[in-house]
């Protein structure tokens, strides 16, 4: 059921590679740090996700902020996917693949003008509304526009999904969506006006969920609203459940898809609801590594863990530093069986002691290898910064013995050129 994040690792000869592409020869094209994908990783994720929830009629709209590279995206469209997006640029990211706008659902708790007109003007699939300001702005911004805006209402079910504090978003003190009673409101208020359509409903609880049981209570809360809604004359079309679903990355249990799917299928009963789905991390975090070289091994001071410093930093992978989160690493290669085992920290050159990738690995290094930080997939370079004036790294996309850059190194004149006076 989980897919392990050492899964995207294969042999090409004496190498280590992606599906049939030697990382060393990734490395030495392309420099490093270097984000690697595989494209069968990708689909695979997708393909086992579908199957879980193929007795249901489901849809699977990608939670594009986990990676919004377009070489990405365009994938997921190609296996037929919808998109999930919280912000007109990633509205543009999806029109830029040529993705129907009509696929898209628009989450998120700031919606602003400017975004909701864009929405509007391409003709989103389905806002997923927040609170009641926004419902009464989309319908001014709808009426202004003479269109109809189609609405789900964001639920927050107050369950703990038992995730990170950062990555929980179903508790009522989070600052995402509105408490049921709310939620009815506003739908009475949508069915008030031509300028709202009624389409679905949503949640969406956190994210790297490990356990169906949180999912499965708020899709209970959500029905239980679908009822009375219906009872009073409002029939929804949808219900989005959101994304969430955990993976592994070291020993947790992913979520198991398979099981989920099933009791979801129990828990609708006879009802003929589309369900939708917004998966960001699952899909794509073990499909994805990070390439980075060594640049010195430096001795800890006393007893102290050494450290290994490499040319990546929390810049290029910010989730150990924001959320404790553990990376596996793997030596590619240059060392050889004479290097000692050693207790290191792995870290980058960024002027912070919150700069590091790992933390007491025992690893078996030189200061000519080759490391890959696994798993980095989702959440790696889309969050992303130049902090210490360092461009971003280069992504690149393995397909087979295919490898195809999707976004090339930036380089110093990338950054300056936003500061520059025009033409210098
Ligand atoms: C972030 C987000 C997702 C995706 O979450 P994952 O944990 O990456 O699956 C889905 N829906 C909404 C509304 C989100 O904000």
């Amino acid at each position: 059921m989980s897919y392990d994040p050492r899964q995207i690792l294969t042999q090409a000869g004496q190498d280590l590679a992606v599906e049939e592409v030697p990382l060393r020869q990734i490395a030495d094209q392309f420099g490093t740090p270097c984000y690697v994908y595989s494209a069968q990783a990708l689909r695979a994720q997708y393909h086992q996700l579908a199957a879980a929830l193929n007795p249901l009629k489901s849809r699977i709209h990608y939670s594009v902020k986990a990676n919004s590279n377009l070489g990405i995206l365009s994938l997921f469209k190609e296996l037929g996917a919808g998109f999930d997006i919280v912000s007109g640029g990633e509205l543009s990211r999806v029109l830029a693949i040529g993705g129907n706008p009509r696929d898209v659902i628009f989450s998120g708790v700031g919606k602003s003008v400017a975004e909701i007109d864009l929405a509007l003007k391409v003709g989103v699939g389905c806002f997923n509304v927040e609170s009641r300001s926004e419902l009464e702005r989309i319908q001014q911004r709808a009426e202004l526009a003479q269109k109809v805006a189609p609405i789900s209402v964001r639920v927050n079910p107050d369950i703990d999904a038992n995730t990170h504090p950062y990555i929980s978003t179903g508790l009522k003190d989070n600052k995402f969506g509105v408490d049921a009673e709310t939620a009815l409101t506003l739908y009475s208020m949508a069915a008030k006006t031509n300028a709202l359509s009624i389409e679905g409903i949503d949640c969406h609880i956190g994210s790297q969920i490990a356990r169906t049981e949180p999912l499965l209570e708020a899709l209970n809360s959500i029905l239980n609203l679908v009822d009375t809604l219906s009872s009073s004359g409002i029939e929804l079309q949808h219900v989005n459940l959101g994304g969430g679903f955990g993976v592994r990355y070291q020993d947790e249990h992913a979520l198991d898809l398979n099981a989920y799917g099933a009791q979801l299928h129990e828990l609708l009963g006879p009802r003929q609801l589309p369900l939708r789905v917004e998966p960001g991390r699952s899909l794509t975090a073990n499909a994805g590594l990070l390439l980075t070289q060594v640049e010195y091994l430096k001795p800890g001071q006393d007893d102290a863990t050494g450290f290994v410093i490499v040319d990546a930093a929390m810049n290029d992978l910010i989730r150990p530093s924001l959320y404790d989160a553990w990376h596996d690493i793997v030596v590619v290669d240059g060392f050889s069986a004479d290097d000692p085992v050693q207790q290191l920290d792995v870290v980058g050159p960024i002027c912070e002691s919150g700069d590091f990738l790992a933390k007491g690995r025992s690893l078996q290094v030189s200061e000519d290898s080759l490391l890959a930080v696994l798993s980095a997939g989702a959440y790696g370079m889309c969050l992303a910064s130049n902090y210490n004036s360092r461009g971003r790294a280069a992504e690149v996309l393995v397909d087979g013995a295919n490898v195809q850059c999707i976004r090339r190194r930036e380089t110093v004149q990338d950054q300056l050129r936003l500061e520059l006076p025009e033409g210098r």
